[in-house]
């Protein structure tokens, strides 16, 4: 195995998961960070069931299946990686910069029975440890937008794929045009989290097409998940305070928390899903 050259960036993200290594115990979503699906405003699911729904939808866009191998870029606690080796059969490589979020996954997949097929590993997406088309598929659930760079970070997912294999992703977009007086608002939320300024819907496939891969799907889907996730999370973090704030330091909880009289909610943000295909030549 080769080794992966963290980035200043990439080492920032990965002790702020380090620091938030905690909330795990106290989550919402299960062993998932990513939003929900909802089929509409009247869906009752609840955030851990309606994250899995969304991780379906990815798994079924990767069309692989046992014997398959596949990479998780930003693999998190590894949910998603070990749901996609169950339902599939495939073996499943995750990598991310936190450390204790590795740690945690590689123990989800041994309680799950999984461990022989799943593995984590740290490792930053602008530098993969793995060789040119060492992978069937390769996905990125809601983990682009805290690279520093989009397309060089798809370049690196296109090296590792093999010709004629398959890239699904979630990623923020701008969806409404973000005014000057928003734009610091967004922009300090954003930072909070350490995410990078949303993608544009209107490029994602060129962005892809630069990277060496084909968009074979784009699919807006911000009012089934973000929008509705953002609400019922607040409603149930909002619940779940003091149990939250056990959890992690303080001080990287006054972070995650809205500020006095602060809306979390950002319209102008949407969330998409992109499939794209490896071209089987260059
Ligand atoms: N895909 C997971 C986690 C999403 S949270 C899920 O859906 O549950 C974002 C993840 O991306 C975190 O695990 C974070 O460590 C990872 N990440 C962010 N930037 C990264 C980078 N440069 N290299 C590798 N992982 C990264």
């Amino acid at each position: 195995m080769t080794s992966s050259n963290v980035s200043a960036v990439g080492e920032r993200v990965g002790e702020f998961y380090d620091q938030l290594v905690g909330m795990f115990d106290a989550s919402l979503y299960g062993p998932n960070i990513h939003v929900g699906y909802w089929n509409s405003q009247e869906d009752t699911t609840n955030l851990e069931e309606a994250a899995d729904r969304l991780t379906d939808m990815m798994v079924e866009r990767l069309r692989i299946g046992a014997g398959s191998r596949v990479l998780d870029i930003g693999c998190g606690f590894g949910g998603p990686a070990i749901r996609l080796a169950r339902t599939t059969g495939a073996e499943v490589v995750g990598v991310s910069v936190s450390r204790k979020q590795v740690e945690k996954a590689n123990e989800l997949a041994e309680a799950a029975g999984v461990s022989g097929k799943v593995t984590f590993q740290y490792g930053d997406a602008m530098d993969l440890p793995f060789d040119d088309a060492s992978f069937d598929a390769v996905w990125m659930l809601e983990s682009v937008m805290q690279m520093p760079d989009r397309t060089a970070a798809l370049a690196e997912a296109a090296r590792v794929l093999r010709p004629g294999g398959r890239l699904a992703l979630t990623d923020n977009y701008e969806r409404e045009a973000i005014s000057e007086e928003r734009r610091p608002v967004i922009e300090n939320i954003l930072q909070r989290y350490l995410t990078q300024p949303p993608a544009s819907f209107e490029t994602y496939p060129a962005m892809l097409r630069e990277a060496g891969l084909r968009c074979t799907e784009l699919l807006d889907v911000s009012e089934s998940t973000t929008k509705q996730s953002v609400r019922r999370l607040g409603e149930a973090m909002a619940q779940n305070m003091e149990q939250l704030a056990s959890k992690v330091d303080p001080e990287v909880f006054k972070k995650l928390k809205p500020a006095e009289g602060e809306n979390m909610e950002m319209p102008e943000l949407g969330y998409l899903i992109a499939t794209a295909r490896r071209p089987e030549t260059a």
